[in-house]
């Protein structure tokens, strides 16, 4: 095709991707908020309201790049946490028949295990960058940056309680060597989540988004980040990945139980979710 990426052998595949990451790692925040509209913002959100995670739970975030998902969660988990005290606190002023039947279990019993978040990507210019981010947020308790390949993580296994990987997953070039890994670090009980571009089902929408991405993303990225080629790469990398219901079929014959899918935005983006039993 005119793109010129679509013939780049499986081997190249992983040196090309490593190569737009790390042209663009300075400019990607920006680039996603203008490529987007800002709307990756809501994506991210919608993830983290489909894990609704706990306070306690310990989180994976691969190919996480500059660290989005995994400030969320770490934001998410502290305002559940905020929540929960506040509401323990009522209870302690009016006490219910369960508290008093429990004698008032003490506040430290009560405290759970500090959530924890892994980001890990391949390219340490992405981390680098979201390691700064996490400074200037002033929250980089509790997040660790780690550089490390989808396809062979090195972590132990059954270490995750959640595996989230966002917008990444269609820049791996064995995917389903990625899932085995994902299901190899969660622990048993532990939920696989995926947020990546998909297929737009309605017609109309479908052809507006083409003329959208087609014609304006590698102008865009020319003119934001004077990088045409990173983000033809981008369009089609999108272009190229399994729809909604191929890719849950993936997840599903990588061992994953009980998958699901939720689309966003006529199918723009879809949110892949899974559990390892
Ligand atoms: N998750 C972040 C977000 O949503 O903003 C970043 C997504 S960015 C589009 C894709 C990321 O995948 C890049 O940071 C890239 O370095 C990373 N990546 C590509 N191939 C990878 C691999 N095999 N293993 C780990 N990370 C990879």
């Amino acid at each position: 095709t005119h793109f010129g990426f679509e013939t780049v052998p499986e081997a190249e595949k992983a040196k090309r991707v490593y190569k737009v990451f790390e042209n663009v790692a300075q400019k990607y925040d920006i680039m996603n908020d203008a490529m987007s509209l800002g709307i990756h913002r809501l994506w991210k959100d919608s993830l983290l309201h489909v894990m609704n995670p706990q306070p306690g739970a310990q989180l994976l975030d691969v190919a996480g790049g500059t660290g989005d998902i995994a400030f969320r969660f770490l934001e998410y988990v502290r305002s559940q946490q905020e929540r929960q005290r506040r509401r323990s606190a009522r209870s302690m002023q009016t006490p219910s028949w369960k508290d008093i039947s429990n004698n008032y279990s003490t506040e430290e019993e009560e405290r759970p295990q500090e959530s924890k978040a892994v980001v890990c990507d391949i390219n340490k210019e992405m981390l680098k960058v979201g390691k700064q981010k996490g400074d200037s947020m002033g929250i980089s308790a509790g997040l660790s940056w780690v550089v490390g390949d989808a396809e062979e993580l090195p972590f132990d296994d059954d270490q995750f309680d959640i595996y989230t990987i966002a917008f990444g997953i269609r820049n791996v070039t064995h995917i389903d060597q990625a899932l085995q890994e994902a299901l190899r670090v969660l622990k048993p009980g532990g939920r696989f989540l995926c947020l990546e571009f998909s297929k737009v089902t309605n017609p109309v929408l479908a052809r507006l988004y083409d003329a959208y991405s087609f014609q304006m993303i590698p102008v865009l990225g020319e003119v934001i980040a004077g990088d045409w080629k990173s983000y033809q790469y981008l369009v089609e990398s999108i272009r190229k990945f399994p729809d909604q219901e191929a890719f849950k079929h993936m997840i599903e014959d990588a061992g994953f139980y009980c998958v699901q899918y939720y689309s966003f935005t006529g199918g723009v983006v879809a949110i892949h979710s899974g559990f390892k039993l």
